[in-house]
C-alpha cells in the first residue's frame, strides 16, 4: 500500500498529550495515560491508552506494532508481496486466487470507490507511479509528458474492472494496478481499534499524524484534535472527539514537489490523470476510519463544487473543505463542532448532510 515514506510527523496532533508516563510503578498500577510510538505504513503512529496497567498497555503496543508490520507488507503496492503478486497477475491478464490478507481491503475499497463515483479509486496505481508519487524519496522532477498521461487515462485504469468471484480475482484491463495508499491507513487504524477492544481497552486513540480514530474518553474529557492550516504550519481549528470517531484529512501539503515553479501534489483525479485542482485540504469525521480515509481523498478530488453530492452518496455527516484560495466550506453539523482558531473571511455553509 503506502510507499515507505520518510518518517514524518504531520502537524496535526492530539493536544495536551501526557507524554510517555511510563515511569516507575508496579505492573498492576492503573496509569492515567500511556503513550507509545509505532512504526506503521512508513510513518510514525501514536497510541495513547487510558486507565490500564502497564503490562496491558505494553501488550497492546506490541500487538499493534506486529499487526501494522503485517499490514504494511501485505498492502505494499510496489514491494514484492501479496499485493505485488496481484498487480503482476493483473498486468499479465491472469486470474489469481487473491491472498486472504488483501481480500477484505479489496472488497471494502471496491464498495467505497463505487460510492465515490470512482473519484477515490485504488485501481489507479499506474497513474500514481507515472507521477512518481510511489517513490519513498520524492525529489523534484519533471512531471510526466501530457501524451503519457492522456494515453494512460484513455485506458481507464480502475478498481471497477477488478472482478472478484469468491477468492478469484481477474481484471480484463491490464492498465489497472492496485495502490491502497488512500485507504490502507484508515483500514489499519480500524483493525487496531478492534484489537484494543478485544484486549479490554475502552479509552484510546490511534493517531497517524492527524489521521486518527479515538474511542472512549481521555479520563472523562474528550480527545482534543487539531486540524492544520493547509497554508502553513499553524492550527486552523480544534475539534473535540469522544465515544468512537475517526478524523481524517487529505491535504495537498502531504506529499508534493515543485518543478519550474509549478506545484504538483499526490492526490490524483482519475478523470484527468493529474493532481486534483481547487482543493487544499479536506477533513472528514466518520465512525470508521476506513470510510473517513477514502472519503477525505474522494471529497478532495470532488472539490468545492461537488463535495456535498459525493459526501451524501458516501454517507458522510461531517466535512470541512478548504480550497486553494483559502475559502472554507462545511456542513452545518461540522460548523457546530469545529472551533476555528483564526479569522476566516469566507465561509460557505452547505445544506445539512
Ligand atoms: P495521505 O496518504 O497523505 O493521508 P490520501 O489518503 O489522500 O493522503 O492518499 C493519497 C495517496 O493515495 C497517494 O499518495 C496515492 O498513493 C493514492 N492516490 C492518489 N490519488 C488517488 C485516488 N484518486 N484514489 C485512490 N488513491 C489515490
Ligand atoms: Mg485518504
Amino acid at each position: 500500500m503506502n510507499h515507505p515514506r520518510p518518517y514524518r510527523f504531520r502537524f496535526v496532533i492530539v493536544l495536551g498529550m501526557l507524554s510517555a508516563i511510563l515511569l516507575g510503578g508496579g505492573c498492576s498500577r492503573q496509569l492515567p495515560s500511556q503513550y507509545f510510538r509505532l512504526l506503521a505504513f512508513g510513518t510514525i503512529m501514536e497510541l495513547e491508552v487510558i486507565g490500564v496497567d502497564r503490562q496491558k498497555a505494553q501488550a497492546a503496543y506490541q500487538t499493534l506494532q506486529q499487526d501494522f508490520q503485517f499490514m504494511h507488507k501485505a498492502w505494499h503496492a510496489w514491494d514484492p508481496g501479496p499485493l505485488g503478486r496481484i498487480n503482476q497477475a493483473i498486468a499479465d491478464g491472469r486470474t489469481i486466487a487473491a491472498p486472504p490478507s488483501v481480500l477484505p481491503l479489496l472488497r471494502i475499497s471496491q464498495e467505497l470507490a463505487r460510492k465515490s463515483d470512482y473519484l477515490f479509486d485504488p485501481g489507479i496505481g499506474r497513474l500514481v507511479e507515472l507521477w512518481g508519487f510511489h517513490n519513498s524519496d520524492l525529489e523534484p522532477h519533471a512531471p510526466p509528458r501530457d501524451e503519457d498521461i492522456e494515453a494512460l487515462v484513455a485506458r481507464h485504469p480502475s478498481i471497477r474492472d477488478m472482478k472478484l468471484e469468491g477468492f478469484h480475482l481477474s481484471c480484463d484491463n491490464p492498465a489497472g494496478k492496485l495502490d491502497f495508499g488512500a485507504v490502507g491507513k484508515g483500514y489499519g487504524i480500524d483493525r487496531a481499534i478492534e484489537r484494543l477492544r478485544e484486549m479490554g481497552i475502552t479509552d484510546a486513540i490511534v493517531n497517524a499524524g492527524g489521521d486518527l480514530r479515538a474511542i472512549g474518553s481521555r479520563a472523562g474529557n474528550p480527545w482534543r484534535i487539531a486540524i492544520r492550516d493547509p497554508d502553513g504550519g499553524s492550527i486552523f481549528a480544534l475539534l473535540s472527539v469522544s465515544g468512537d470517531e475517526a478524523v481524517f484529512t487529505s491535504g495537498n501539503y502531504e506529499r508534493n514537489f515543485t518543478w519550474k515553479g509549478k506545484f504538483y501534489h499526490h492526490i490524483i483525479d482519475p478523470r484527468t490523470g493529474r493532481p486534483a485542482v481547487g482543493t487544499a485540504s479536506v477533513t472528514v469525521l466518520h465512525p470508521d476510519a476506513t470510510t473517513a480515509d477514502a472519503a477525505a481523498t474522494a471529497l478532495f478530488i470532488a472539490g468545492p463544487d461537488d463535495w456535498y453530492r459525493v459526501a451524501r452518496q458516501m454517507g458522510i455527516k461531517y466535512v470541512l473543505l478548504i480550497d486553494t484560495e483559502g475559502m472554507v466550506y462545511m456542513n452545518p453539523a461540522m460548523q457546530k463542532r469545529i472551533e476555528l482558531q483564526k479569522p476566516v473571511q469566507d465561509i460557505h455553509i452547505s445544506e445539512p448532510l
